[in-house]
C-alpha cells in the first residue's frame, strides 16, 4: 500500500526526527500492508510552531478566499473517492461497499458542506451598540480515532479552517494511511504551508505531546472516556479550551405503536454496521413485554442474515475486548440468541455479529460501550419505565424513538438525555450538530454548532 515516509510539516513531507515507525495492518489478514512515521515530541513541536506561525496569515483571510480552499478541498477528496474507499478497506477492515458509501462519501459532504458554511457564515453581527466579530480560536490540536477515520479528520480539520484556525492533526495509529490521503488534498487544493500538519504516531507519545503543547489553543478529541478524561484534566489546568467525543450506550426505544419488524431490523443493521464500531450506534433495544419474544426472534433472525457479510474489528485488542464483553454478558446470565465469544474465522479479528436477550439494565452490556457487533436487547413494562432505562447510562450520544405516531416519538424523544434521536428511521444528516449530553462529550461537531467551536467572539462598542 503506497505511504509516505515523512509527516506532511509546514507544507511538505519531511522525515521524523524520532526515526520511529508504526507498521500498518490489514485486520482482514493480519499482514503488514505500510510503514509511516511515528513521530515524537520534537515532530510535534516543529508541527505545532508551523500551525502557529501560519496563524497571522490565515485567520485573517476573507470568508471567501477559504470557502475556495474548502471547495477545491471538497474536490481533490471527491477526485480520490475510490482510493480513499481502497484504503480505509486496507487499514481498518470495512467492506469495500461501505468504504465507498460512508467512509469516502459522508467527509466529501462534510468538506463541501464546511465550503459553503464559509462562505455564508456571519463572521461579524450587531448587536445593540457593539459590533460582535467571531474569530478563529488559533491553533487547533485535532486527534482522531480509527473507526470513521477520514469522517473524523474531516469534522475537525474543515470546521477549523473555516473559521480561520490552523491546525495539527494526530490521527489514529491504526489508521494513518487515508489521513495521508487527506494531507495530500490539502495539499492539492492549495492551503497555504502551514496551516495544515499531519503527526503520525503513537496516542501515548505524539498524541500526549500534542495535547498538553503550550502552542495549541483548543484540543478537539474524539476516543475513549479514559483517554478524553486526561486531556480533558490537561487543558483544563491550561485554560484551554477542549471538545471531547467520547462515544456512548444510545437507546433504541421501540413503542408498542411502532412497526416493531421495521424497527428491529434497523436497529440491528444500525449496530452491525461497522462491525458495530459506531459511537452512536443503538446498541441497546428496549421493547415492551407485550412484544418482547417476538422482537428477539426477529433480532435473531436479522443477525443471523449478516453472517459473513460484516468486516473484522480494527485490532487483535478490540477483538479480544470485545469477546471478553460477550463473555461477561453470559456470565452475568443474559441469553445469548445469536453469535457468541468464538471467533468466525481462524485468521482477522473478525466478531460473529452477536444479539443477547434477557439483558437488565444494570448488566456491564447495557452499561458500557462495548464497540463491536453485540446488541443487547431489554424488556420495559410501560414508557415511564422505557424512559428511566433509556436514560440510566453515563452516556447521551444518539439514539431513536419508533412509533406509530410521529407525534408519540417525538414527546417521547423530547424528554431523552442524549444529543440526536432518529426518529422512525430518520436519516443521517451532516448539517445537523452531534454531540453528547453527559459522558458523551463536551461540544457539537458538523454543520454550523461545529464551527462554532473553532470560533471565539470579539466585541468593540460603539
Ligand atoms: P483511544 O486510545 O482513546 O484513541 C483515540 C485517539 O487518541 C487515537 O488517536 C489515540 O492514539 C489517541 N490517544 C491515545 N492515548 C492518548 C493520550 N494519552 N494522549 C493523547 N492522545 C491519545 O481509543 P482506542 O484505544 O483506539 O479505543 C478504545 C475504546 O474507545 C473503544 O473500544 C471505544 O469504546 C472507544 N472509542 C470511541 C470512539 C468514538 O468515536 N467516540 C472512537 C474510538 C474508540 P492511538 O491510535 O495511538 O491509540
Ligand atoms: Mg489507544
Amino acid at each position: 500500500m503506497k505511504a509516505h515516509d515523512g509527516i506532511y510539516l509546514d507544507g511538505a513531507w519531511r522525515p521524523a526526527l524520532s526515526g520511529e515507525v508504526i507498521d500498518v495492518v490489514d485486520p482482514v489478514d493480519e499482514q503488514v500492508i505500510a510503514r509511516v512515521p511515528a513521530a515524537g515530541a520534537e515532530d510535534v513541536d516543529a508541527a505545532v510552531r508551523a500551525a502557529r506561525a501560519a496563524l497571522p496569515g490565515w485567520a485573517p483571510t476573507a470568508p471567501a478566499e477559504r470557502a475556495a480552499r474548502l471547495s477545491a478541498l471538497r474536490d481533490a477528496l471527491a477526485a480520490r473517492k475510490d482510493e480513499i474507499a481502497g484504503t480505509v478497506t486496507a487499514e481498518l477492515g470495512a467492506p469495500l461497499a461501505f468504504s465507498q458509501a460512508v467512509h469516502a462519501a459522508v467527509p466529501i459532504a462534510v468538506a463541501g458542506s464546511y465550503a459553503d458554511l464559509a462562505a455564508r457564515h456571519a463572521f461579524e453581527e450587531k448587536v445593540g451598540n457593539s459590533t460582535v466579530f467571531h474569530e478563529p480560536v488559533g491553533v487547533v490540536a485535532a486527534i482522531t480515532p480509527w473507526n470513521y477515520p477520514l469522517h473524523q479528520v474531516v469534522a475537525k480539520v474543515a470546521p477549523a479552517l473555516a473559521a480561520g484556525c490552523t491546525v495539527v492533526l494526530k490521527p489514529a495509529e491504526d489508521t494513518p494511511l487515508v489521513a495521508q490521503l487527506f494531507a495530500e488534498a490539502v495539499h492539492d487544493a492549495g492551503v497555504p504551508a502551514g496551516v495544515f500538519n499531519l503527526v503520525t504516531g503513537l496516542g501515548p507519545v505524539a498524541g500526549q505531546a500534542l495535547a498538553e503543547h503550550p502552542g495549541v489553543d483548543l484540543v478537539s478529541f474524539t476516543g475513549s472516556t479514559a483517554v478524553g478524561r486526561s486531556i480533558a484534566a490537561t487543558a483544563g489546568a491550561a485554560v484551554k479550551k477542549v471538545a471531547l467525543e467520547l462515544g456512548g450506550k444510545s437507546a433504541n426505544v421501540i413503542l408498542r405503536s411502532a412497526d416493531l419488524a421495521k424497527a428491529v431490523n434497523v436497529g440491528v443493521a444500525n449496530v452491525m454496521s461497522n462491525s458495530g464500531q459506531t459511537c452512536s450506534a443503538w446498541t441497546r433495544m428496549l421493547v415492551h413485554r407485550d412484544q418482547y419474544d417476538e422482537a428477539v426472534e426477529l433480532a435473531r433472525t436479522a443477525a443471523a442474515k449478516y453472517g459473513d457479510r460484516i468486516g473484522p474489528l480494527v485490532n487483535a485488542k478490540q477483538q479480544a475486548r470485545v469477546r471478553g464483553y460477550i463473555e461477561k454478558g453470559v456470565a452475568e446470565g443474559a441469553r445469548l440468541v445469536a453469535g457468541g465469544a468464538e471467533p468466525p474465522r481462524e485468521r482477522g479479528y473478525f466478531v460473529s455479529p452477536t444479539v443477547f436477550a434477557d439483558v437488565t439494565p444494570e448488566m456491564t452490556i447495557a452499561q458500557e460501550e462495548i464497540f463491536g457487533p453485540v446488541l443487547s436487547v431489554l424488556r420495559y413494562e410501560d414508557e415511564e419505565d422505557a424512559l428511566r432505562i433509556a436514560n440510566g447510562t453515563v452516556y447521551g450520544l444518539a439514539g431513536a424513538v419508533w412509533a406509530g405516531d410521529e407525534a408519540e416519538a417525538v414527546a417521547f424523544a423530547r424528554r431523552m438525555d442524549t444529543g440526536q434521536v432518529d426518529i422512525n428511521g430518520g436519516r443521517f444528516n451532516p448539517l445537523a450538530p452531534f454531540g453528547g449530553y453527559k459522558q458523551s462529550g463536551v461540544g457539537r461537531e458538523l454543520g454550523a454548532h461545529g464551527l462554532a467551536e473553532y470560533l471565539q467572539t470579539k466585541s468593540l462598542q460603539f
